[in-house]
């Protein structure tokens, strides 16, 4: 590999002094030219080399994630970068190099141990120098913070998901949990999100994960995309240094509905049209009428139909009030009442059954139509 250590502009000439009528080499007085400190060439080249560089560099590495220990923090580099930032570290150059080029060769002698061979010129007060480095990088193990409290089994908050008023199913808990790789993944490399135990429970899933950060955002994550509260509780573990060590629970319920869904609320029926961090704006089913309500009042609603047990039929006739279409489950025909939406043009409507009987459905946003 090659590189510039050095982008200064390049010297004018030599650093050789032309006008010194009389003068000689303090050291073997030798005519002119001589440097700026009256030193000829030979005395010059004699006093100054460009770089030096320890015959052994050592460096650490966790045996169990690999990462490297770069200034104090262990991280994940390619081979080309990390044998580059092994040697700036050690190279000591001479302080006034300049246009330094750098040919670095590494040859791997066995698991822990690098031969680096390292070729440098640059320029001194204009004279051109090289130097040839050899260098073993040695590697020795030191386990990382994150693996070793992995290995202890740490963790700093847990997570529970639930569901409002009734069991989370598999499907749902799937979802949600794929929803955490997801996070992980577009996070990248963030030593102390890790998942340290987990399991089903009565009516959810519990975590216990390697930081309250990571609780945190992904509970963020979860109401945004599918609504419901979060409840944080935090509890004193032990002590140190005089400070409390806390753990977190953070617990996520999942409401009972999802957007598009038909509940019975306050006595009427409505369908979840979108929500806010506040709550759900629900959607009157018998007039045009949205609300807006909090997550905590809705956990007292009833399901009565979700969006999966819809059906969007056919208007095989109508008039201003019903139409009639054809019954999905036994091919019978049917009318009832038009939804208060139904514009002229439209040539079918989402339909629901709701204690054995059929109900027109106003549209939400979830339909796909504003
Ligand atoms: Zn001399
Ligand atoms: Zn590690």
């Amino acid at each position: 590999m090659t590189g510039r250590l050095n982008t200064r502009a390049p010297t004018t000439g030599s650093g050789l002094d032309m006008d010194q009528s009389g003068a000689f080499c303090i050291v073997c007085a030798s005519p002119p030219p001589l440097t700026t400190e009256r030193l000829c060439e030979v005395c010059f080249r004699k006093r100054n080399h460009l770089s030096d560089l320890p015959e052994r560099i050592q460096q650490t590495r966790c045996p169990t994630c690999l990462k490297i220990q770069i200034e104090g923090r262990f991280s994940r580099v390619s081979e080309e970068d990390l044998m580059q930032q092994r040697i700036i570290e050690a190279l000591r150059v001479h302080p006034e190099a300049q246009n330094i080029e750098m040919d670095l060769h590494a040859e791997s002698i066995d698991e822990r141990t690098t031969r680096l061979n390292l070729e440098l010129r640059g320029s001194i007060q204009g004279f051109i120098f090289e130097s040839l480095h050899e260098t073993l990088l040695q590697t020795s193990n030191g386990v990382c913070l994150p693996c070793t409290r992995k290995a202890g089994a740490y963790f700093e908050a847990t997570m529970q998901l639930r569901s409002a008023g009734r069991r989370l199913d598999e499907k749902e808990i799937a979802e949600l949990r794929a929803s955490l790789d997801t996070m992980l993944e577009e996070i990248g490399d963030e030593p102390m999100f890790f998942i340290t135990n987990e399991g089903p429970v009565k009516g959810g899933w519990d975590m216990q994960v390697g930081s309250k950060a990571m609780a945190r955002m992904w509970a963020k994550k979860l109401v945004s995309a599918h609504g419901g509260r979060i409840k944080e509780t935090s509890s004193v573990v032990g002590h140190k240094d005089g400070v409390d060590i806390t753990r977190l629970t953070v617990l996520y319920r999942k409401p009972a509905y999802t957007l598009g869904d038909v509940i019975g609320f306050s006595g009427r029926m409505w369908r979840v049209d979108t929500w806010t961090k506040d709550g759900p704006i629900l959607k009157a089913l018998d007039n045009l009428e949205r609300t807006g309500t909090t997550w905590r009042s809705l956990e007292k609603c009833t399901v009565l139909s979700r969006m999966q047990e819809h059906y969007t039929v056919e208007i095989l006739r109508r008039d201003g009030s019903a139409f009639d279409f054809m019954d999905p489950n036994d091919y019978t025909m049917r009318t009832i009442g038009n939804p208060y939406d139904l514009e002229d043009e439209a040539s079918s409507v989402r339909i629901c059954l709701i204690d054995g009987e059929w109900q027109s459905l106003p549209r939400v946003r979830a339909d796909g139509v504003d």
